[in-house]
C-alpha cells in the first residue's frame, strides 16, 4: 500500500479543522498568518506549456516572446534571502511550503538548500515540477525531506508531450526515467514521500489519458492526478468546448481500472463539473475568505492567492522592501483583500473548496444544531 486513501485529496478544505487554533482565530476575526504558503524558487522555466497561466505575463520560459509580458525579468530567489525568509516564516507559524511555478522550481541551482532548510525548520515542503530535470542528488533530496511531489506530465507520448510543453521530443522519455528513479529512490530510503503524476486534460491530449495513466503507474509513482485545462481570465485562449469534456470524460473513467492497492487515480471531478456546468457552485459563497493562502514570486512580491499571482492589483506587498509580517499586517493588504470581486476570479480556484467550507461555517443553514 503506499498509504493514499481513494478519498484524499491533496488540498482538502477538512484540513482546515487540524488547525484549530488558526480556525479559532479566523472565527473571532482576528489576525490568521498563513497555514501554507506557495513560492516559486525562480521565474524561469526549461519548458513552455502551451496553457501556461504564468509563462504568458511572468518570467522567462523557454522560446517565448518576453516583450509581450508585465514581468519579463528572469528572477532566481537566492538562498540567503529565502533562509531568512523561512526563519521568519517559522516564527509565524507557517506549516508547509510548496515549491512551484511561475517557473521550474528545479531551475533554481539553489533547490536542494530550499527543500532541506525548510524541512529542518520544521516546515512541511511539497513540490510540483515538470520533473525533466529531477537529477540522482536531487531525487535523494526529495525522498529524504519532501511530503509529496507532482509532475506534470501531460501527454502518453514524447510527441505530445513536446507540443504541449513546447519541449524537446527526448524531454519525455528522460521525465518518465526521472519519475523512475524518484521511486526507486523512496524504496531505497523507505521513505514516506507521496509521488504523483498529473495529466491536465486539454484537445491535445485527451486521447492518451490512459496511455498517460499507464506510463506514470509503470514509473513506480503512487497516483496519477486528473483534471481538466480551465483557462486563466488573463489567458488570451478561449475555454474549451462543453462537448470536448463530455467526450473525454467517458475515457477519463477507464483509468479507474489501473488501479490497486500500490497506485490511484484521482480525478478532479468537482472541476469536470465545473467545466460541464457554467453556475456549478457559484452561489455557495459570495466572498473570497480564503485570505490567508499568499504566494510569494521568485521576484519578492507577495500576491493574495496562486491564482491572481503575476497581477499588479492583487500584489500585497514587496519583501525587498518590508518583511512578511510587516506585509500581512499591512493596511494595503487589507485593501486588496476588500477590492477582490469573485465574479472575475477564475471558477473552482485551489480555494473554491476552503471558500465553500468557510463560508458554510459563518452563513449556517439547514438546522445547524441536528448534527
Ligand atoms: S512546466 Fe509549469 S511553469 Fe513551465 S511552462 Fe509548463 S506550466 Fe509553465
Ligand atoms: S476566490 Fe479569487 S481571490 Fe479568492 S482564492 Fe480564489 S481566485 Fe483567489
Amino acid at each position: 500500500m503506499n498509504g493514499i486513501r481513494e478519498t484524499e485529496d491533496v488540498f482538502s478544505p477538512n484540513k482546515l479543522f487540524y488547525h484549530m487554533d488558526r480556525m479559532a482565530q479566523w472565527w473571532r476575526g482576528e489576525n490568521v498568518y498563513p497555514i501554507n504558503v506557495e513560492l516559486s524558487p525562480t521565474t524561469v522555466c526549461n519548458h513552455y506549456c502551451t496553457w501556461c497561466m504564468h509563462g504568458e505575463y511572468f518570467g522567462s520560459h523557454k522560446g517565448d516572446n518576453k516583450a509581450l509580458k508585465l514581468y519579463p525579468d528572469a528572477s532566481m530567489m537566492r538562498f540567503d534571502f529565502y533562509r531568512k525568509l523561512v526563519d521568519e516564516l517559522a516564527e509565524l507559524g507557517v506549516k508547509s511550503m510548496t515549491f512551484s511555478g511561475s517557473g521550474e522550481p528545479f531551475v533554481n541551482p539553489e533547490i536542494n538548500d530550499f527543500i532541506t532548510y525548510t524541512k529542518a525548520k520544521g516546515i512541511d515542503v511539497a513540490i510540483i515540477t515538470n520533473g525533466s530535470i529531477i537529477n540522482e542528488e536531487r531525487a535523494k533530496v526529495v525522498v529524504k525531506n519532501v511530503t509529496w511531489l507532482r509532475v506534470s506530465l501531460n501527454a502518453g507520448t514524447a510527441e505530445t508531450r513536446a507540443r504541449i510543453h513546447r519541449t524537446s521530443i527526448e524531454d519525455f522519455d528522460k521525465t518518465l526515467a526521472n519519475m523512475k528513479r524518484l521511486a526507486e529512490k523512496k524504496k531505497e530510503f523507505g521513505s514516506k514521500t507521496q509521488l504523483g503524476g498529473q495529466i491536465v486534460i486539454c484537445p491535445e491530449n485527451w486521447e492518451e489519458v490512459y496511455l498517460a495513466t499507464e506510463k506514470v503507474k509503470a514509473t513506480g509513482f503512487d497516483y496519477m492526478q486528473i483534471k481538466p485545462v480551465i483557462m486563466h481570465p488573463m489567458s488570451k485562449d478561449r475555454q474549451y468546448e462543453r462537448e470536448f469534456f463530455l467526450r473525454a470524460i467517458e475515457l477519463i473513467r477507464t483509468t479507474k481500472e489501473l488501479e490497486d492497492d500500490r497506485f490511484k487515480v484521482f480525478i478532479k471531478w468537482d472541476q469536470f463539473n465545473g467545466i460541464l456546468d457554467a453556475n456549478y457552485e457559484q452561489d455557495r459563497y459570495e466572498k473570497c475568505l480564503a485570505t490567508f493562502f499568499p504566494v510569494i514570486e521568485a521576484n519578492k512580491l507577495v500576491y493574495y492567492c496562486s491564482q491572481t499571482r503575476g497581477l499588479p492589483q492583487f500584489a500585497i506587498g514587496d519583501l525587498s522592501k518590508n518583511t512578511f509580517k510587516e506585509i500581512w499586517e499591512s493596511a494595503h493588504r487589507q485593501r486588496v483583500i476588500e477590492s477582490i470581486d469573485i465574479k472575475k476570479c477564475q471558477p473552482l480556484c485551489r480555494c473554491h473548496p476552503i471558500n465553500k467550507t468557510l463560508w458554510a461555517l459563518k452563513h449556517p443553514n439547514n438546522n445547524p444544531n441536528f448534527v
